[in-house]
């Protein structure tokens, strides 16, 4: 018989609530996002704030929209981590209370796990070299001997969060990526920009401070913009391919909200291609933080009997992947 499970995402800007069903239909996805003020990043208080208030109507909407009663849920998920603590709370704190009043199991999933397993879902990939690019993370990952391994990551700033710090430099608000995608679609003007790949990792730094400076020098911002992009994507695009000739896997899965990013994907599928290897990327209305990646995984969670008891269930602002068993995986 079909099963329901409703997932809980708090773990950055957005605070998300989704019901699934075993079939991996996506029956409702609600989503309230904290926008901060121009020029800054994201303050974990106020973002918690945002998430506090918008709550009880997000948790009502996905209920109403999924149109399967409370009563007929098998389970509730949430985001353990990783994330920002005081946003975390929040959805640990809605979760816990949904799973004690409704008197469910209680399941705690990985924020990243979630991302690769729904784009795992919804693009039909099985068995892919993923490449994770978010806010939170910049990873290359492959299954192997039941966990997720990381074969590649940044090593300082993330992808996400290069570009929103250089579209907050230019006065933009974050999220920037798009913003960004958009000015670098109009030029071809590359200008030399530093590339930093060590052995597998990734380092975005340098990038970020010299892109700035062009900027600040006067350079047009469609310019650095489509430097910056063709800089920081060929890297992650050099070392997935490194990734994918060392597993000699066929699939890439690009997820995370970059995924979302037309020449990240159209760069990456050149490469894939002189693999013959496929590429998909997680479709752009959820390749962002959202529900349905922890109510889906939550799913897949709770298929295997993964619970934690209501009064042990905890967040974990620091949670990498590659510590999380994965029991419903070959
Ligand atoms: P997530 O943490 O998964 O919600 O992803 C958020 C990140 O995705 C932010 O850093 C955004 O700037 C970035 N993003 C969203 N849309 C795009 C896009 N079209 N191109 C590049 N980055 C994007
Ligand atoms: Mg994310």
């Amino acid at each position: 018989m079909k099963q329901y499970v409703l997932g809980v995402e708090s773990t950055a800007h957005t605070f998300s609530v989704s019901v699934v069903s075993s079939e991996g239909e996506i029956l409702s996805n609600v989503k309230s996002v904290y926008k901060p003020p121009g020029g800054s990043g994201i303050h974990p208080f106020e973002a918690s704030q945002s998430h506090l208030s918008s709550a009880k109507r997000v948790v009502s909407e996905a209920v109403g929209a999924s149109g399967i009663p409370l009563g007929e849920v098998s389970a509730i998920s949430y985001a353990m981590g990783p994330g920002l603590g005081p946003c975390l709370r929040v959805g640990a704190v809605v979760a816990r209370t949904l799973a004690s009043s409704l008197d469910l199991p209680l399941v705690p999933v990985n924020h990243a796990i979630g991302h690769i397993e729904l784009g795992c879902l919804l693009t039909g990939a099985r068995d892919p070299v993923v490449l994770l690019v978010s806010g939170g993370h910049t990873m290359i990952i492959a299954y192997s001997g039941r966990r997720w391994r990381v074969l590649g990551e940044s090593l300082d700033l993330t992808l996400g969060q290069l570009l929103d710090q250089f579209g907050r430099h230019h006065g933009l608000s974050s999220p920037c990526g798009r913003a960004i995608e958009e000015a670098a679609s109009e030029s071809d003007n590359y200008l030399r920009l530093p590339y930093t790949v060590k052995g597998n990792d990734v380092s975005f730094s340098g990038l970020l401070t010299a892109s700035k400076l062009l900027l600040d020098g006067g350079k047009p911002f469609a310019d650095v913009s489509y430097s910056l992009q063709e800089t920081a994507f060929a890297m992650v695009t050099e070392v997935t391919e490194r990734a994918l000739a060392f597993t000699g896997k066929r699939e890439v899965l690009i997820v995370g909200g970059v995924a979302a990013n037309r020449r990240l994907a159209g760069m990456m599928a050149g490469m894939a291609e002189r693999h013959s290897a496929a590429v998909a990327s997680t479709p752009v209305e959820l390749s962002g933080d959202c529900g349905a990646q922890i109510a889906w995984t939550g799913w897949l969670a709770h298929r295997c009997s993964v619970s934690v008891p209501v009064s042990e269930s905890k967040v974990q602002q620091s949670w990498r992947l590659d510590r999380v068993d994965i029991p419903w995986r070959e």
